[in-house]
């Protein structure tokens, strides 16, 4: 079994509705068992500042799908909730983001585990450090998240 970090964020049409279905879809998967939950934070959007403010969650799973089969997975729960992509760091009704699985690092196109904005996004790490504790080791970037 696979341990994963899910990002998950909405601003669109009752963000929160978005999110905890989306939690929800997410765990009537069949190889797919959520761990932890985070908080729902509600944060203000990045870039373009005329969009409503996001909700956004991370969540702890454990899962038999391999990385590539878990994104198509996901990518079918967001088109379920309508989600066009219009454009960059632009309004959207569910956004998931394989933040982390196992200790694996993938540098594709399609595919970027650790996700690379993982770093620079407090509505990632505030999350995910909620979830994970503060001595959490980050894959690939080798640095201790913590405080000393
Ligand atoms: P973002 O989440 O960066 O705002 P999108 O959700 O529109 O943008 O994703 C654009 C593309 O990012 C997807 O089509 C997907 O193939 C790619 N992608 C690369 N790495 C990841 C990842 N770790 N998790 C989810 N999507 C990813
Ligand atoms: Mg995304």
């Amino acid at each position: 079994m696979n341990t994963a970090y899910i990002g998950i964020g909405s601003n669109q049409h009752n963000p929160k509705y978005h999110v905890i279905r989306g939690i929800r879809e997410i765990n009537h998967l069949p190889k797919i068992d959520i761990q932890k939950k985070s908080s729902l934070y509600e944060t203000p959007p990045l870039g373009p500042q005329n969009q409503p403010n996001f909700i956004n969650a991370v969540i702890k799973i454990t899962t038999s799908y391999q990385p590539i089969e878990l994104l198509a997975i996901l990518q079918s729960i967001e088109r379920k909730h309508h989600r066009k992509r219009v454009k960059k760091w632009g309004p959207r009704t569910l956004d998931l983001d394989i933040l982390i699985y196992d200790d694996i690092v993938l540098d594709s196109d399609i595919l970027k585990i650790p996700h690379p904005e993982i770093i620079n996004r407090d509505f990632v790490l505030i999350p995910l450090l909620e979830i994970t504790g503060y001595n959490f080791r980050m894959p690939k970037f080798g640095k201790l998240i913590q405080y000393v």
